[in-house]
């Protein structure tokens, strides 16, 4: 199995996340997460509105809607080239991305190809209640376009001011040829970017874009993302998209392969230019300061919500041994972590143990993300928290009844210590912190 077939598994086993729809056999390119998953994804969520919108004074946030005017896709140039070269094997119908294929015959039967055809990947809805009269139109294909079309009313309401930027998370819908991989690549997924207005001058645009590039990069570190499995690819020009300037995206490695995390471009003043075009608003911006009326360029960060979810589980997977026996640790860093603290009782049928094991696990949890666990022995208990990525565990034995202390095992060295019962919350506090690099 690789990397990828264990982390699929785990994700399944443990409530990370499911197939959608499995119990009617599934549906290609969707997932769902589970009960862990979901406190993963919004702990990266939360992180990345801290490091961008709460740590910067000029960036502000939106949360604009996934369905949006039709003209919109006209503008930003998705309907006529928001497309992957898409080819049918002509013996057994099955479509493959032909830039995907190393050789050009059917990769399932061996079979002849159909030549490229142009395969939009926008997803289309209708809405309206008059069969006939139902207004075409699509789900979002990036989130980017809500800011740019919110850009005279950010203006307008805000005291925004070249430079400044408008951070955004949420869901976006491409309908991938081949979507595969786990959730590397979905028909539905989640986008965290920022879109960082400037002055329309080459040079300093171009300095704003370095500047990103190493704050992306620098973040994911901070998230505790291993040096040597990050890059930068830049993008030579006949890969461009339709709107960039220039793109570099950062890079993880799994399985001995490269692959994309996140893109930072520059979009130059493609989009603001296209919706004024379209729309007839004027989109420009007048700057104070020089008494200039332009359109700003645009350096973007893209990133993938799931992608960053599934390359940090990678990259946090170890397997090692303890004592002579196997065991899976997720080691992520605690911040991340579903759970911080989990709290056992030493046996489950002791009443004196229970009693104090809950009030020690009620406390915690008023505080910090605490899960209750008294199934099978410690041993095993200690192997599914490992599992999960949970940092410490908390044990309540019989000479915590004497002693008022309990024992704290470390996820990641497995050593144990002595630990007062009130000195509990400050000292798990502490070393959650200490044991990452603060974001
Ligand atoms: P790819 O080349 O992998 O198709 P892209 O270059 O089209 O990706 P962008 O349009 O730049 O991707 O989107 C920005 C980010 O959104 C990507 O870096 C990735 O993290 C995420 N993303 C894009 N497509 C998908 C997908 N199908 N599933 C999950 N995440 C995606």
């Amino acid at each position: 199995m690789n990397l990828l077939e264990k982390l699929t598994s785990l994700s399944k086993r443990r409530g990370f996340v499911y197939p959608s729809s499995e119990i009617y056999g599934g549906i290609s390119g969707i997932w769902d997460y589970g009960p862990l998953g979901v406190e993963l994804k919004n702990n990266i969520k939360n992180a990345f509105w801290k490091e961008i919108l709460q740590k910067n004074e000029n960036i502000f946030g939106i949360d604009a809607a996934i369905v949006m005017h039709p003209k919109v896709w006209e503008a930003s140039g998705h309907l006529e080239s928001f497309s992957d070269p898409l080819v049918e094997c002509k013996k057994c119908h099955h479509r493959f991305r032909a830039d995907y294929l190393k050789e050009n015959f059917c990769p399932d039967c061996a079979g002849p190809l159909t030549t490229p055809k142009k395969f939009n990947l926008l997803v289309e809805t209708y809405l309206g209640v008059v069969e006939g009269e139902k207004l075409k139109t699509y789900l979002r294909g990036e989130i980017t376009q809500g800011v740019h079309v919110n850009f005279k009313n950010i203006l307008n309401s805000s005291r925004a001011k070249i430079p400044f930027g408008v951070a955004q998370i949420g869901k976006a819908f491409r309908n991938e040829i081949t979507p595969g991989n786990f959730t590397f690549r979905s028909r539905e997924f989640e986008q965290m970017e920022l879109q960082f207005y400037v002055k329309p001058n080459l040079e300093e645009s171009f300095r704003w874009l370095d500047y990103w590039k190493e704050k992306r990069f620098n973040w994911y570190l901070k998230l505790g993302f291993k040096k040597e499995n990050l890059r930068f690819k830049e993008h030579q020009r006949d890969e461009l998209a339709h709107y960039a300037k220039a793109a570099f995206d950062i890079e993880y490695l799994l399985d001995g392969e490269w692959r994309e995390m996140e893109g930072i471009h520059h979009r130059g003043d493609w989009d603001l230019r296209r919706h004024r075009d379209f729309s007839g608003e004027d989109l420009t911006y007048f700057d104070e300061e020089t008494k200039e009326k332009y359109l700003p360029y645009i350096i973007e960060t893209s990133g993938g919500v799931d992608r960053a979810f599934l390359f940090l589980l990678a990259d946090a997977y170890f397997e090692d041994e303890i004592n002579g026996e196997k065991r899976v640790v997720l080691k992520l860093n605690p911040q991340l972590a579903p759970y911080k603290v989990a709290v056992f009782p030493l046996l489950a049928n002791k009443p004196q143990l229970i009693k104090l094991a809950r009030e020690i696990y009620k406390n915690l949890k008023n505080e910090i993300m605490t899960v209750w666990d008294d199934r099978g022995n410690i041993g095993k208990r200690y192997r599914f928290q490992d599992e999960i990525g949970t940092p410490f565990c908390v044990t309540v034995d019989f000479e915590s009844l004497e002693k008022n202390d309990v024992t704290v095992r470390s996820r990641d060295t497995t050593k144990q210590t002595r630990i007062k019962i009130n000195q509990l919350n400050t000292f798990l506090k502490d070393a959650i912190k200490k044991e990452t690099i603060d974001f």
